[in-house]
């Protein structure tokens, strides 16, 4: 399974707002050996939108979007996926009545037209509900591609997250990464890459370079069916970087420089 990550708003293209959703769900999805192909960010937008499932769709199997499925006009992601997929949406009495319990809770908050176009989810998909706000996220398939839709506020998103989607996408992966940091310095970047560039066209593991504040990072990333098949794969690599360029390593994953100073 390949994976992309799209996140819908124009205010993170306008930079009023970070978006910390790609970091935190490529880190999740990382966790369980999906790998991501894409991040994207496009505005709220259909056209765009639509050009970016067809971009991303051709290589990916499973699209995370986030943002978008607000009561307003310019919430328009479901909309979108659910027409590029040929999914009819379909009306939910369940989630008008959550929603009617919802706004009723609230007391001082009235329930607007609007707010009906968060009762409809795409036909035969799954619904991911969301306690702290009114949006339910979905999942919706079709022709082996699958589009997973979270709300964007980060309070809403990270508890649907950790609660339904991972352990739904954890069913989906077949095994898991495991990555390994090795932190170098007085060493360049370039020189660094020369030292070692035979072991850098392997598959799996994967070996990279980061050029990094005042030192070189490498990342040594094996995908294997269980930890310990991954770790097998990732310790022989890990022993010729050593033999190569042991010299310049002051410390691996985490482990700052001052600190090990
Ligand atoms: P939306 O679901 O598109 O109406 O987004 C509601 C709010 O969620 C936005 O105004 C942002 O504050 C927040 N938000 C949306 N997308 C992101 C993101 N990718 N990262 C962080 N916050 C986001
Ligand atoms: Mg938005």
């Amino acid at each position: 399974m390949k994976a992309a990550i799209i996140c819908v708003g124009t205010e993170l293209l306008m930079g009023s707002t970070l978006n910390t959703h790609s970091q935190y769900l490529s880190l999740k999805l990382s966790e369980i050996g999906i790998p991501i192909y894409y991040h994207g960010v496009v505005g709220d937008n259909p056209e765009r939108l639509k050009e970016m499932l067809e971009h991303y769709y051709q290589t990916v199997d499973l699209i995370i979007l986030s943002g978008g499925l607000g009561p307003t006009e310019d919430d328009l992601t479901k909309e979108i996926v659910c027409e590029y997929m040929n999914v009819p949406l379909v009306f939910s009495e369940d989630l008008h009545q959550n929603l009617i319990e919802r706004f009723k809770k609230f007391g001082s908050r009235t329930m607007t037209p609007n707010n009906l176009k968060q009762c409809y989810i795409p036909e035969e998909g799954i619904v991911l509900a969301n306690p702290n706000g009114t949006a339910p996220g979905c999942i919706v398939s079709q022709n082996g591609k699958t589009a997973i839709l979270l709300p964007g506020p980060p309070n809403e998103l990270v508890p649907m997250v950790d609660n339904e989607v991972f352990p739904y996408i954890s069913k989906l992966a077949k095994g898991v990464l495991v990555s390994k940091y090795i932190r170098t310095f007085g060493i360049g970047e370039s020189a660094c890459e020369t030292e070692i560039l035979d072991l850098i066209g392997m598959t799996n593991p994967t070996l990279a370079t980061y050029a990094k504040l005042g030192e070189v990072m490498l990342r040594i990333t094996a995908s294997g069916e269980t930890e310990e098949e991954a770790q097998q794969l990732l310790e022989p690599v890990l022993k010729e970087v050593e033999n190569r360029i042991g010299q310049y390593i002051y410390a691996y994953d985490n482990e700052e420089l001052e600190v090990v100073l």
